[in-house]
């Protein structure tokens, strides 16, 4: 059980955030005791485990595996709709993987799968080498930070934005999350700055911007694990850029998942996974890939958006 723990900990535990050690470590903290408090554990627990962390030995379970995994979803008739068939890929922790494929291919079911909004079939979907389904979903989804596809604007300050999930993120961790996406001086241009409403009547942000918002949210939430389903909406070459370095920001420390569209997001991705009709048809490195998956070499052609 100790051990158990020791890995949860070490799950919550962000390798090198680029936010202060004490905030990441408040963070984890604050994980270890939602934790506690499900298994329903003594407080000493969580210090005994805050020390093993400094033992050499380390947790080596890759962040995410998906092991055999089929997955069909039932429609309102009862009637089964088959989506993933014998899926295996494995993200190392610290990694970049890109899922890239035709629409429909399966790839946001996939990361459902991981957040756990479905139970699959069949095979498994480990994070840090569990099985999800034996973790309490509030832990397993404290792992994640999503970045959603088109993130709306929500109503409220630039700040209520930010410290939706850092309720304890204080003004001088908001501006670090906002410099790391290149917006600080977009919001810090407003006269009421971090006070400013998102929106018409305050800070307008153009759809790349909102993504970069949402980034910069999740780097607060300062999750072990990124997930980030990238917008398929054309960017301007400087907006792009803007994104890409959010993305890099972003990474840094961290396991990520992207589904990605765009070809700049994927040459440097640590691996690629190529899906189609439900299935992995093919893993590796960009190079790699274009030598190897004629899907691939096709989806790279057209600049992968589809
Ligand atoms: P991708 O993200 O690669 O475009 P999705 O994972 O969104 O693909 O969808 C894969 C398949 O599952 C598609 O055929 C889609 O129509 C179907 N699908 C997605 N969500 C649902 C759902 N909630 N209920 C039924 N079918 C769904
Ligand atoms: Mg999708």
């Amino acid at each position: 059980l100790v051990a158990f723990l020791l890995f949860l900990f070490l799950m919550v535990m962000p390798l090198g955030s680029a936010f202060g050690a004490a905030s990441s470590v408040a963070s984890a903290l604050g994980a270890l005791g939602r934790i506690t408090e499900v298994l329903d554990l003594p407080a000493e627990t969580a210090t005994d485990a805050a020390d093993q962390r400094l033992e050499p030995t380390r947790v080596q379970a890759p962040a995410v595996e998906f092991e055999g995994v089929s997955f069909s979803y039932r429609g309102a008739d009862g009637e089964r709709v088959d989506v993933l068939h014998d899926v295996s890929f494995t993200v190392p922790r610290g990694t970049r993987t890109a899922l890239v494929g035709p629409s429909g291919a399966g790839k946001s079911t996939m990361l459902a799968l991981l957040e756990r909004f479905y139970d699959v079939d069949g095979g498994a979907v480990r994070v840090g080498g569990v099985d999800v389904k034996r973790l309490p979903r509030d832990v397993l989804r404290s792992q994640f930070g999503y970045v959603e596809q088109d993130a709306p604007a929500l109503a409220g300050t630039i700040r209520d934005n930010l410290r939706l999930a850092a309720p304890l993120a204080t003004d001088d961790d908001v501006l670090r999350a906002l410099d790391a996406v290149n917006l600080r001086a977009t919001v810090l241009k407003h006269p009421e700055g971090l006070d400013a409403e998102v929106g018409e009547e305050g800070v307008l942000l153009s759809g790349g911007e909102r993504q970069r918002l949402a980034i910069a949210r999740a780097l607060l939430a300062d999750a072990p694990i990124l997930l980030l389903d990238e917008s398929t909406s054309n960017l301007d070459g400087r907006n792009e850029q803007l994104l890409r370095d959010s993305l890099a920001a972003a990474s840094e420390g961290r396991t990520t998942i992207v589904i990605a569209h765009r070809l700049s997001t994927v040459v440097d991705a640590d691996q690629i996974v190529v899906v189609d009709g439900g299935r992995a048809v093919a893993a590796g490195r960009h190079e790699e890939l274009l030598t190897t998956s004629p899907l691939y070499r096709e989806l790279a052609a057209t600049q992968l958006l589809v």
